[in-house]
């Protein structure tokens, strides 16, 4: 369902001329930093804040937490809802954090934490899922129905449209695209499997190919930029070497784009997607990526004589698209009805 009428229902109570868009905080919790924002029904976005994520204790984060909150909601009095996008295995609609490798809170019920706390309608997603709902229904998305997100980064995670609606599976923890296996046998992923989307096509992926090339090709510019030492090699040299058009850090992202348009094949093959978008700190580096991963899509996607092949196209937020996407969710979430909403009291925005 759509933001407009989302609006027309709201108009039926409240006039919007005198008081404006609706509005809630948005917050993105990830392994290094938590970044919020007040964020419009339509995805404008206000009063950006970011603070690094404790890693010392579950009580450090909810601290932060609390304090982005507080003082959001100080200088924004308007809002009406709270969106939390979390890295991790997060329960819906519970908004139970089960696990995050890279942060120190476990089983954590934040949901009923902060509703406790605020008073305010809450939701807690996996913040994948929430950067795929604002690239959907905010970004490039808006005109279709089933969409793959896919970030790139240090590590790949994604989120699927399917039918309009985010794909969740059976308690919310569905569609970790970063682990669908493209390369059996291959690299180590952090999952523990082998040959990942993650462990194939990411930033980490990236480093490890160009520690090898600056082995095998000593006098490339790449190798000179890392002083000759494999183990230097930074993402950072990579891209610097890439844009002096070193041949050898090319190849480098036609072997991350090829093994990221396998793994889209398979995606678009299985639920005859419409639009693919990447987003991540990858996606920076824009035809780089998008050209091999775009040709290895049309090589191993399914009869496509007789059907189409999606376009693989960036994100529209960047990295703000967790944040948007968890308020956008928070204000939308009675609109679309949830499986269980005993477990949501208190949370019906409906007037
Ligand atoms: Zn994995």
């Amino acid at each position: 369902m759509s933001a407009d009428i989302l609006s027309n229902q709201y108009d039926d109570v409240r006039p919007r001329q005198a008081i404006g868009p609706r509005q809630a905080i948005g917050l993105d919790v990830g392994g290094t930093k938590i970044a919020g924002a007040v964020i419009t029904e339509h995805g404008d976005i206000t009063d950006p804040l970011t603070v690094p994520t404790p890693t010392d204790s579950t009580s450090g984060v909810l601290h932060a937490l609390l304090g982005l909150i507080s003082q959001l909601r100080h200088r924004n009095p308007a809002v009406e809802a709270l969106g939390v996008g979390a890295a991790g295995l997060v329960e819906w609609p519970r908004g139970y954090i089960r696990w995050a490798p890279n942060n120190s809170y476990r089983d954590l019920p934040l949901r009923e934490l902060l509703a406790e706390e605020t008073g305010l309608p809450v939701i807690v997603d996996n913040d994948a899922n929430a950067a795929t709902w604002a690239e959907a229904r905010l970004g490039l998305g808006t005109t279709y129905d089933n969409i793959a997100f896919l970030t790139v980064g240090t590590g790949v995670g994604g989120g699927l449209l399917l039918d309009g609606q985010l794909y969740r599976g059976h308690s919310g923890l569905a569609a970790e695209l970063g682990h669908l296996i493209v390369n059996p046998g291959g690299e180590r992923c952090g999952c523990g499997n082998r040959g990942c989307l993650e462990a194939m096509a990411s930033g980490t992926a990236l480093e490890r190919l160009g520690r090898a090339a600056v082995t095998a090709h000593p006098t490339s510019q790449l190798a000179q930029l890392a002083g000759g030492n494999p183990n230097n090699v930074t993402g950072h040299h990579i891209l610097d070497a890439t844009r002096s058009a070193d041949p050898v850090a090319r190849s480098l992202f036609d072997e991350i784009g090829y093994w990221l348009g396998v793994g889209i094949a398979s995606l678009a093959n299985i639920f005859e997607l419409e639009l693919v978008v990447i987003g991540g700190g990858l996606i920076e580096t824009g035809d780089l990526l998008l050209r091999p991963a775009t040709a290895s899509l049309e090589s191993f996607a399914f009869a496509t004589t007789h059907r189409p092949v999606p376009s693989i196209r960036p994100g529209t937020f960047g990295s703000t698209a967790g944040v948007v996407g968890a308020a956008h969710l928070a204000l939308t979430q009675s609109i679309h009805p949830i499986a269980d909403q005993s477990a949501l009291p208190g949370c019906s925005l409906t007037p």
